[in-house]
């Protein structure tokens, strides 16, 4: 089965560099600009993880994170913040977001992490 992922970030850049990157292993990507765009796209999709930027325009990481996970609160969300959010890294645990990562990341690092936490979902 190939693995999916919601790619969410304001930055045209960071999208295209995590979708090449994602798709390079044969994981099926689907992007999204913002929050709103985001919970839009989570009604026809199922993704096994979704990364999500935390500083957008119109609807924040942490806000859609949160709306997501009130309605879907079985899904994997990452969420790339900045370093030294703490406040917004606590809120965003307390909401059910299972990890956090600090931007700007080491993208193999990323990946490794994505795809080890996708592995110990499906192991669950
Ligand atoms: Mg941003």
């Amino acid at each position: 089965m190939r693995h999916e992922i919601l790619i969410v970030d304001d930055q045209k850049g960071v999208r295209r560099l995590l979708e090449e990157l994602f798709k390079k292993d044969d994981w099926i990507v689907h992007t999204a600009s913002d929050g709103l765009e985001a919970i839009a796209k989570i009604d026809s999709i199922t993704p096994h993880i979704i990364l999500m930027d935390m500083k957008m325009p119109n609807m924040n990481g942490l806000e859609a994170s949160q709306k997501i996970l009130e309605n879907h609160p079985e899904l994997t969300i990452v969420m790339m913040t900045a370093y030294g959010e703490m406040d917004v890294i606590k809120k965003a645990l307390d909401a059910g977001v299972k990890r956090c990562i600090t931007k700007p990341f080491d993208i193999m690092n990323l990946r490794q992490v994505v795809q080890q936490m996708v592995s110990a979902e499906q192991v669950q």
